[in-house]
């Protein structure tokens, strides 16, 4: 597990003023990774790392070659088109790539006149999804979502019996998922409309959005080999938000037996900044169980995860339609939360996943589920937000969103701040639905 160290100093200053505004994403003691190229270019896509307004393009500073030796390697590493080799060189490779960056960017230091010219501005770049994703599980951590979820369906049990013992998952679609940015057409798919006695193919109907955070495997583990929960994070690169949109009618009608199938393998889009979990360390907070609640089997449970194993990520959802788009407003707020709300750590996600032999590789992806908190105002999906589609969410121009509508944009941001840790973000994760094309018969 990351513990602070001098990267975290929140007296640190960079030597690029846009980095020390308050209000930024992307301070010094962030340094969170993407791929992007100049926008409109055919340039090739290659890794860098957010520094205020900026991005400190790693192929450039490759090719410098201002650093030598392992973090010469590391850096060569940032290169390539995507994070995998990155990735896969392990967490003390990250970390150093971290603590040499940090030095290199602060105020005052040695390498700033040469990093000034291997700077392009966020304005100037667009963005690809951050690593060739090899797979993608889903997961189902937020124990508010599963609830309420249940509610709509068993009100008198609403949590099924595994729920506190197991971390529920299951194995997504990964060629479907883009980098913010992202337009898709509304999916098309079979329905079983109310009172119907035969399905119907169209347009989907109840569109949703889930608030997600999104979990990237650095260094994976060998077929056969369980990844113990003290040693889980170590495999794990970092963080982003993800938005796992749902079809909830397509899904109503085919998620039995086997689970949820074309309701959710349309898009999923990610946001381009990953934030290393040593990024995080400030704010991680204890994992705690209700006493009342089954507390975790041994094999999911350490020192290190009660102790600091969950992240205090304070996550919104902004919804801009198109009529506010037309008017000039941008989004409106429409949840809000913290991911301290969830059931089950990252490290726990990690162990399970591997606990049967299941081996992860690098840039392979994990949702952690929908991130519902305990009031419903906290609540990650519209599918909550509206009870199942029974009361419609006001909006501030005086419209009203049962389910999202053609045109309409989804802005998921996240951030961290404490009083006396310098504060952290995550960027933005836009996604824009277009109208479905429906296929002949439908
Ligand atoms: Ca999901």
């Amino acid at each position: 597990m990351t513990s602070l160290n001098e990267t975290h100093n929140p007296a640190l200053k960079s030597w690029l003023a846009s980095a020390n505004a308050a209000d930024c994403d992307f301070p010094i003691q962030n340094l969170p990774f993407a791929v992007f190229r100049r926008k409109g270019s055919t340039e090739a896509f290659r890794c860098g790392v957010a520094i205020g307004d900026q991005i400190l393009d790693l192929a450039a500073v490759a090719k410098a070659g201002i650093f030598t030796g392992d973090t010469g390697k590391t850096v060569q590493a940032g290169a390539q088109d995507k994070l995998n080799a990155l990735m896969a060189l392990g967490q003390p490779a990250w970390s150093s790539l971290r603590l040499v960056l940090s030095r290199a960017l602060r105020e005052g230091a040695a390498e700033e006149a040469t990093l000034q010219l291997c700077l392009l501005p966020q304005a100037q770049a667009e963005y690809d999804v951050p690593a060739r994703i090899g797979d993608y599980t889903d997961f189902y951590t937020s124990v508010h979502h599963a609830t309420n979820i249940g509610k709509q369906f068993r009100p008198d049990n609403p949590l099924l019996p595994n729920y506190k013992w197991v971390p529920i998952g299951y194995h997504g679609r990964a060629s479907s998922i883009g980098v913010s940015g992202q337009q898709f057409r509304r999916p098309v798919g079979q329905t079983m409309p109310p009172g119907a006695t035969e399905p119907t193919l169209g347009a989907c109907k109840r569109l949703d959005i889930e608030l997600e955070l999104g979990i990237f495997i650095g260094s994976g583990n060998a077929q056969g080999e369980a990844v113990d929960i003290t040693e889980a994070e170590d495999h794990v690169f970092g963080i982003c938000l993800l938005n796992d949109w749902s079809a909830r009618d397509i899904q109503g009608w085919e998620y039995q037996p086997l689970g949820p199938f074309l309701s959710k393998s349309f898009a999923s889009t990610v946001s381009p900044w990953v934030v290393t979990l040593e990024a995080l360390a400030p704010y991680r907070v204890a994992f705690t169980r209700p006493a009342e609640d089954p507390q975790p089997m041994a094999y999911l449970d350490s020192t290190g995860n009660r102790s600091g194993g969950a992240f205090d990520i304070q996550l919104q959802v902004g919804l801009q339609t198109p009529q506010m788009r037309a008017a000039g407003q941008s989004d409106a707020s429409i949840c809000r939360t913290s991911y301290r709300h969830a059931y089950w750590t990252v490290a726990q996600m990690v162990t399970h996943h591997t606990v049967n032999g299941c081996n992860l590789q690098p840039g392979d992806l994990f949702g952690s589920g929908t991130l519902s908190g305990p009031t419903l105002d906290q609540a990650g999906a519209l599918i909550e937000l509206t009870t199942g589609g029974k009361n419609p969410i006001a909006l501030p121009n005086g419209e009203q969103r049962t389910w999202l509508e053609d045109g309409d944009s989804v802005v998921l941001r996240g951030w961290c701040e404490r009083e006396g840790v310098t504060r952290i973000g995550f960027g933005e994760c836009v996604g824009t639905v277009l109208p479905a094309r429906l296929p002949k018969g439908a």
